[in-house]
């Protein structure tokens, strides 16, 4: 008796054949290396071979079983080297080839020696029957290590396309994150409708879905090989489920459904899917593009902010040197080098001086400003004892607060004070600019430095003046970069912003805090630098 093969078997052979060859015509235009291309053209007419002979073996089974076994050990022949190809694809695709000689080697034996003995033995497939229309295969004593075999193939690639997805580019991710998913796809569907069903289950009548599948594997290795932007996976893998249940409802409604009124809800149902699904699939859409874009500005800023970076370094070593050379003649000048000089050009030259030194400063901060955007601070940690590099420094700015009329007091601390391990020119600057500054901003009273008694674990000092204070939001932005306070301030005093935020950038990695309080304007500021006792 000759019982039909079903429609959609037939449909769905052709439309595989069709888009098969389809896609064996783009890749051969489109894949740029040739060998890539031939190993995928070689997995396409391996799946071609499979699909093709599997159907064959049921259609002619029916009138000439003899036939319909070799016709199915045609497929089976097929299966092995399909697998083999598909793990060379691997290798080539990921630039591999050299890499893996020796697995290479195995691989293609083992692969060919599978596809000989399941193809011209009957150690694997012994006999075949029809039952119930069904074909059904009857497996001899190779069939278990067959399976085996099988698994340890489809194990190779993986691993390869794992090992190589931990340490790509994002977008490279992408292209591996496709073919894992179409080799996933066509695994699972494997495993449960080839391996599991017929041979564990003794359901033989879905073998189908399992070969079909083969072309979602081809159709996802040529879709990440060819096209050079690719959406991301959640994209493509979103619209395939709302596609699945699109369809799934919609033959439910036609097929499942006799009486009008519950097609027309199940219809609404599908539509109002269909809607949501859309607008799913329209906002994941969206959010990738956003990121590319948010990912291109940042790329930008970066490349401007090196730039800035490098100029920065570059310019301010080109001013220090010319700096470097006034300072010095200006400096044999006054003492008298190159003959007597009179006091009017002598109070002149002092002025230059000083602004020469205030430059040397200035460009001294923007280098350090590069150096720490550029991650680039070299430290260099000795034994500093705090209480006399801080009294030195008091007695160099005493002149200057004398000469506004303020008191500079140094409360020393009680005990004597534990060395701490700093960067001493670092520390230097950093003391030197807060005193500095508390000088600068004040007018009336002065400034008191205070050594708080040390813990075991850390030392505090202390800075405060009775100067012009801080409001809540001066201090929440004192120690960004070019931060300068109210208008006011920064209208009548010299500065541009950079002392605080080096400051802090300095005092942190020495793994110190540095912070300020003051109760408001008008009421005077307080300082607190922190440091660790190693
Ligand atoms: P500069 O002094 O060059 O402006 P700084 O980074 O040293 O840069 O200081 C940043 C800002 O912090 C100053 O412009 C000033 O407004 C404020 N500031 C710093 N120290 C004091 C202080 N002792 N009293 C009041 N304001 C201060």
């Amino acid at each position: 008796m000759i019982t039909e093969l079903p429609l959609y078997n037939k449909i769905l052979i052709l439309s595989i054949d069709f888009i098969g060859i389809w896609l064996a015509f783009i890749a051969y235009k489109h894949i740029p290396k040739k060998k890539l291309s031939k190993i995928f053209l070689g997995n396409i007419f391996l799946m071609f071979v499979w699909v093709n002979f599997a159907y064959l073996a049921r259609l002619i089974g029916r009138q000439q079983i003899y036939w319909a076994l070799i016709c199915l050990k045609v497929a089976w022949f097929a299966t092995p080297l399909l697998f083999v190809f598909l793990y060379f694809l691997v290798v080539y695709y990921l630039n591999k080839e050299k890499e893996y000689r020796f697995l290479n080697k195995i691989i293609l034996l083992a692969g060919g020696g599978t596809a000989l003995i399941t193809g011209f033995t009957g150690l694997v497939i012994n006999k075949i029957k029809f039952v119930n229309g069904d074909l059904s295969i009857l497996y001899g004593k190779g069939m278990f290590p067959f399976l085996g075999i099988v698994f340890l193939f489809m194990c190779a690639p993986l691993y390869l396309l794992f090992k190589e997805y931990v340490k790509s580019s994002p977008r490279a991710k992408i292209k591996i994150e496709y073919l894992l998913v179409g080799i996933f796809i066509f695994y699972l569907a494997n495993i449960i409708f080839n391996i599991t069903f017929p041979i564990l289950l003794d359901i033989a009548h879905l073998y189908w879905i399992g070969d079909y599948s083969a072309i979602v594997l081809v159709g996802f290795i040529a879709y990440a090989i060819i096209k050079q932007n690719l959406f991301g996976i959640k994209v493509v893998l979103t619209t395939v489920l709302v596609g699945l249940i699109g369809i799934l409802l919609l033959i439910d409604a036609l097929a499942f459904t006799e009486e009008l009124l519950f097609r027309f809800i199940k219809g609404g149902v599908l539509i109002i899917f269909l809607f949501f699904g859309y607008l799913l699939i329209r906002s994941i859409l969206r959010e990738i593009y956003y990121r590319e874009e948010l990912r291109k500005a940042y790329e930008k800023l970066k490349k401007l902010d090196q730039a800035k970076s490098r100029f920065l370094s570059i310019a301010s070593h080109q001013l220090r040197t010319p700096l470097t050379i006034i300072k010095g003649y200006i400096s044999m000048i006054l003492e008298g080098v190159y003959g007597e000089v009179n006091e009017t050009v002598k109070e002149k030259l002092k002025r230059t001086y000083q602004s020469n030194e205030r430059l040397t400063t200035l460009v001294r901060d923007l280098l350090n400003v590069s150096r720490i955007e550029a991650g680039k601070i070299e430290m260099k940690f000795e034994k500093v004892n705090l209480e006399s590099l801080i009294s030195t420094l008091i007695k160099e700015l005493s002149i200057q607060a004398e000469k506004k009329r303020l008191f500079l007091k140094f409360e020393r601390p009680e005990k004597k004070l534990p060395e701490v391990s700093v960067d001493k020119e670092k520390i230097t600057q950093v003391i030197l600019n807060i005193i500095d500054n508390a000088i600068k901003y004040t007018e009336k009273g002065g400034v008191t430095v205070k050594i708080k008694k040390p813990t075991s674990k850390k030392v505090q000092i202390i800075i405060s003046d009775t100067g012009i204070g801080m409001t809540e939001e001066d201090i929440a932005s004192l120690f960004e970069i070019f931060s300068r306070g109210s208008v006011k301030t920064s209208l009548t005093t010299e500065g541009i912003g950079l002392g605080l935020y080096i400051a802090k950038r300095f005092i942190e990695i020495q793994k110190g805090k540095i912070w300020a309080e003051s109760k408001g304007k008008g009421k005077g500021s307080t300082f607190y630098i922190e440091l660790p006792i190693k």
